[in-house]
Order: structure tokens, then sequence, then C-alpha cells
């Protein structure tokens, strides 16, 4: 009782036939993660190429979890990573045909592939322990040796299968095993375990299950089952390819063969008009190439044979016979070219063989990926949760201000290669996200770390409008309205009681030099005339005075000279925001090398938040809006909890790549 076909779902290529597409070389890739935690940025190397390649070509590539570990696996990372792949910019959902896939479905026919590899001699139920059979597995250089359960009867093996589905046998008391070589120079040839025992309960099956497949196993199967042409796979899986092809070989011929029999006695009834079923099959096959056109009989036998695939062939009626009949006496010279494109088409959609092939792992300076240890960072709390914005999870990137954009081009931008141990340096991360939001972020301006300047000579209880440009090098982006008034709220930083050497903003100089102009962004140009400071020394307000000549936009703005533009708020107008300031989780660049624990490795104070101001048309933002904040860098309006209120905003990155070494 093997699937009928493909396992009930459409055939391939019939949705394009059904288009009237010619070609059958289409490209089907697959993205497969097991639903054990929340995708990274690895991953988005991963999706970007296998979605990626799918566009490139005009094929599909299907979203499939690959769930066959009961234990760690939950719908809450199903969720998760399905709303990561379509953030990301990429579906699975086409017009024609949906392609989203749980392997977890295939449990039963991966049984039967498994009980067929027994029937046929290459399946046997070995009882060594795991210490037995990892000492007997050998080495590199070393052969292994065969287990005393090697060679049971296909009864005895069957039969111990069927008890380990049933039930009766405790967990680790034994395992399926298929039988290759135990001397092969890939040890992974050396017999490996296909199937075990796990009393555990899945997150689509429950407690159907006891036993369930290796990845190595259950890879080649969703494979095929999927009619996947290019398995894209890291590097690690190379050696394991020949168990793929190993698999597949043993495998296919039972998942394909009854159909094309069936198909080829069918056709050859047909031929010889002896069977009602193949009657109408060539019935439908005439219909399908006249509406076709005469000149793609091979396209019509394709579309009509996926039709076939899963519909039963009596429900033709006497109408469509009668029609075919017609149409045969009419166009005698068409049923031999047809049988024999029908033949083609059995031919080559049945004996379509999955490929594996590998590419580089993405390493990434600065930052962890293994799904261990991000769970433990989650759920040891050195970050707050899968999303914080230090993660490099999809989500935590996405709440750092990370745009789909910066992350395809950053896919882009690692290439593919078969070169492994290679090393991404996070800047280059950074500064995709830079070029994209500096080519799109609207500007604002927001004060970091406030100290206030008054403008002694601007009247009190006054305040005008002014216009400041949303994007310098973009007018088409348009103005925002800004206010200005007496006082206002300028950056610590800019102010400087004992300036360093070439210190060009607001000081007030001891040597009886005048102070120097400095402009207010968008403003005025001002010049420093005092400041105040508290009993603790610290300096607490900047006095000002304002050349009303000086206004931004003006003839007069370019009257006065300066060395240096300051940004500001007017305190009026001006809203307090949380400004959460981020750094690299890690400050080593691979955090996993090296005595101790990659824990020793993070960066203290990764966190640091600010009481800040932000101007109204910041604060306004939706969540998730992405600003430059003129001079400190983009910021992201963060996703959970910024409000017009209480304004919440994430650096995203800085301006210059000043990342200390
Ligand atoms: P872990 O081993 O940490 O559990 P994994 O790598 O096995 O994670 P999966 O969820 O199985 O994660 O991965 C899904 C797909 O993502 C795989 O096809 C894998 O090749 C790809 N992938 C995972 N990590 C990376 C990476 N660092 N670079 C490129 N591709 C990756
Ligand atoms: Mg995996
Ligand atoms: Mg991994």
């Amino acid at each position: 009782n093997l699937p009928r076909y493909w396992c009930g779902r459409p055939a391939p290529y019939s949705e394009q036939l059904k288009e009237g597409a010619p070609d059958e070389a289409k490209i089907r890739t697959r993205f497969p993660p097991e639903p054990n935690g929340y995708l990274h940025i690895g991953h988005a190397k991963s999706i970007c190429l296998n979605f990626g390649l799918a566009r490139d070509y005009g094929g599909y590539c299907h979203m499939r979890f690959d769930d066959t570990n009961p234990v760690k696996e939950d719908q809450e990372y199903v969720d998760g990573i399905m709303d990561s792949v379509r953030w990301l910019g990429f579906n699975w959902e086409h017009d024609k045909e949906t392609n989203l896939y749980f392997a977890s479905s295939y449990f039963e026919y991966m049984y039967r592939f498994a009980e067929h590899l027994i029937t046929t001699g290459y399946a046997y139920v070995d009882e060594q322990t795991a210490d037995e059979m990892r000492d007997n597995r050998g080495t590199l250089k070393e052969p292994g040796k065969n287990s005393p359960f090697r060679d049971r009867s296909v009864e005895e093996n069957l039969r111990l299968f069927r008890e380990m589905r049933e039930g009766k046998h405790a967990e680790g008391s034994m395992v399926l095993r298929a039988k290759i070589d135990m001397a092969s120079p890939n040890i992974n040839l050396r017999d490996p375990a296909i199937y075990r025992i796990r009393f555990a309960e899945h997150h689509a099956t429950g407690n159907a299950w006891c036993i369930y497949p290796m990845y190595t196993f259950a890879h080649p199967i969703e494979d095929s089952l999927e009619n996947i042409t290019h398995s894209i796979c890291t590097l690690e899986f190379e050696d394991q390819r020949a168990f793929y092809d190993w698999a597949l070989e043993r495998i296919v011929p039972v998942l394909r063969t009854p159909q094309y029999e069936e198909a080829r006695a069918l056709i050859a009834k047909m031929a010889a008009g002896e069977d009602d079923r193949a009657l109408s099959f060539a019935a439908r096959a005439l219909a399908a190439k006249e509406k076709l056109g005469q000149s793609e009989p091979e396209c019509a036998m394709r579309r009509l044979f996926d039709a076939w695939g899963d519909k039963a062939p009596e429900t033709l009626d006497d109408a469509s016979m009668k029609e075919f009949f017609a149409l045969l006496e009419a166009h005698p010279e068409n049923f031999t070219p047809l049988m024999q494109a029908a033949l083609d088409v059995v031919r080559k959609n049945f004996f379509l063989l999955s490929h594996q092939y590998e590419f580089n792992r993405l390493n990434l300076t600065y930052v962890v990926v293994s799904k261990r240890k991000l769970i433990q960072l989650v759920t040891e709390k050195y970050v707050d949760g899968w999303d914080d914005p230090r993660m490099p999870t999809i989500v935590g990137l996405r709440r750092r201000g990370f745009t789909p954009e910066s992350l395809q081009s950053f896919a882009d931008r690692c290439g593919v290669s078969k070169v492994s141990g290679g090393w991404i340096d996070y800047s280059v991360l950074e500064q995709c996200l830079r070029e994209d939001l500096e080519a799109r972020a609207l500007r604002r301006m927001a004060v970091m770390k406030p100290l206030k300047l008054i403008i002694d000579n601007y009247p009190e209880g006054a305040s005008e409008e002014l216009l400041a440009d949303n994007h310098p090098q973009k007018p088409e982006l348009g103005q925002r309205k800004i206010t200005f008034s007496r006082e206002l709220w300028i950056e610590e930083t800019d102010f400087a009681e004992v300036p360093p050497k070439g210190f060009r903003r607001l000081t007030i100089p001891t040597d009886g030099t005048p102070a120097k102009p400095v402009r207010l962004r968008a403003g005025y140009v001002i010049v420093p005339t005092s400041y105040e400071k508290d009993e603790t020394g610290r300096v607490v307000a900047v006095h000002a005075d304002y050349l009303p000549e000086t206004k931004s936009g003006t003839e007069g703005s370019l009257s006065v000279k300066t060395k240096a533009t300051i940004h500001w708020l007017d305190a009026k107008t001006a809203v307090p925001a949380e400004i959460r300031v981020y750094d690299r989780l890690f400050c080593e660049p691979n955090p996993e090398a090296g005595e101790g624990s990659f824990l020793d490795r993070l960066t203290p104070n990764s966190k640091v938040i600010l009481s800040s101001y932000v101007e109204p048309a910041a604060a306004a933002a939706e969540r998730d809006e992405k600003f430059q904040f003129e001079r400190c860098g983009y910021f992201v309006a963060d996703r959970k909890d910024h409000t017009a209120e209480k304004p919440v905003f994430n650096l995203a990155v800085g301006l210059k790549d000043t990342w200390r070494k």
C-alpha cells in the first residue's frame, strides 16, 4: 500500500503544466529547519540561498519542518520559524501550490521503507549496547567489526522491528541499522542506525510512535517524496551524501516503480484498445491535447498523467468517451506520438532523483549560533528572550532594527562556496544595514545624554517653527516641522569645559579669545557665553546667544562661518524617550574558542539604557520604524515597547564602524 502518487499531493510539474508551461526543468529546493529553536543569521543565509535559487530559476522552495525528533520540538518554534521566513521576504504559498510540509507526516512511509530495506536484506535490528556499537565502528584507519546480530534472518528482523514499533522493547535496547559495509572508508556507511526507540510525545503525532527515524535516513526520503531536485546542506554533510544516494537507490524504485509499471501496462492496453480505464485515460489525453494545441503532445500528456494520478479514471463519462473516439477518428495520426510522449513523461517523472549539494556554513564573528548555546543564553537570562536585540536570531536582528533587505544583501555578500572554515566579520553585517538605512531612513533628532542649553537673547515664552530636511540627499522625502525656543537640549558631549585638542564644538576659552560659533542643525548659529555647575562640579547648563540672521534656509545662514554643527531639541516640545544602546553580545571574535566557557566572553554591560529626548516626529513613529538620529546612529522604534507616549528606541547600528578592536 505505498502512496499512489507522491503521497497524494499533486504530482511534480502538474501546476506549471496547467498553465501550459512546456518545460519540466524546474528547480525544487527546500529549507528544512528542525523546529527546536528560533532561526538565526546562519539560517538566513540558507533561506536566501534556497528560496533565492527557486525564485531566480522559476522553481519552488519547500518550507519543510524537519520534525522527526520528538524531543525539543515545539509549536512555538514552528510559528516563529514561519514568521521569520515570511518576514525575510519569502513565501511558500503560490497561486497553484502551497509547499508547506512536515517531515513527521511521512512517518508511515519512512516506516515502510525501513521494512522494505529489511525484506531486501539491507537492514537489521542490532542489540549491541551503544558502547559496543561505538567500539565496533572502527576508526578512520581501522575497519569496523560486524555486529553479532548482523546476520539475523529477514523474518527475525521484521518481527523485532515490528515489536519495536509496538513498544515491546525498552529505549536503547535495540536499533535498526542499515546493512552496508563495516569496512567502508566512509564511516557513515558503516551500518548507520536508521531507527531508534524513543518513548516521547511528538508535537505533531503525539504518542502514535515510539520509534523515530534518524535524520540521515529521513532526509533522503523527505526529499524524494517532495521531488526535491537540489537538496542543499552545509559542508559537514558531505560525507553523508554517500548514504543519501545509497538510500535513494534502494527506496526510489519502491516509491515509484509500481506506478511506473502500472502506467506502462495501461498504456499498452490502451494502445491495444483493451482497457476501459486505458480508454478513458487516452480520452482525457486527447482532450487535453486539443485544448493545448497540436504542437504540444508531450505537455498534454503530462498534464493528463498528473491529473490521472490522483483521480479515478472511471469518473469519465460517456460523453467524453464519445468525444475521444470522435477525436481519434478525426486525427488518427495523433495516437502514436501521444502514447510515446506519455511513456517519456512517465519515465522522467518517476525517475527523478534528488541530489544533495553542500555549501559552506556561515561563521560570523562575535556571535554564537549553536542552538544549544542560544537556548542557554535565553533560559539562564543572559539576554531578555529570543528576540533580545543582541541575539543573532532573526527575531533578535529584526528587533534590533535590521531590515529584510539588509539580511538579503548580507547573504549575497557572504556568497556560497565549497571552502569551509571561513569567517565573516560582524562589521560586514552591520555595513549591510547601514547602507540600506543610509538610503532610506528619515533623519530625526534625538539627544541621548541631555544637557540644558539656554539662549539668553531669545525672548522668554517665545517659540517658532523651523523646517528640517527628512533626508539631506533626497529632497523628495520632504521636510518636517521642528520647534525652537529659549531652552534647548543638547548632547552632554557637545560641550567641553576643558576641551581636548581639536575640539570644535561648544566651549568657553579661558585665554580671553572669543568663543567660537557653532551651528544648530536646521536652526541658528549660536555663540556660547557661560555655563553652570552643580555642587558636585557637574556642568548642568550652558548659556549662549543666537544670531537671528543665521536662520537655516535663509540667505544669512552662511553669513557666519562655523566649524561644527550639532543636533538639539526644543525643551518645550522634546519627548522623553528610553534609548537602548546595545553593544555586541560577545567581546571576542570567536566566543567559542579558548579556555573556559563562551559565557566568559560576554561583553560586560552590553545593554545600556539612556533617559533621552526625541523630537515629536520621532515619538510619533510606528513600532519598527527606523530613523537616523542625526550624528548618533540608526535607531528603531522598539517592536514591543514603543508607544507615542513612552517612546522606546533601540540602537540598530552606528553611523560608522567604530567598534573597538
Ligand atoms: P543546530 O545544529 O544548532 O540545531 P542546525 O544547523 O541543525 O542547527 P536546522 O534547523 O536543522 O539547524 O537548519 C536548517 C537549515 O539551515 C539546514 O539546511 C542548515 O544547513 C541551515 N543552516 C543552519 N545553520 C547554518 C549556518 N550557520 N550557515 C548556513 N546554513 C545553516
Ligand atoms: Mg539540524
Ligand atoms: Mg547545526
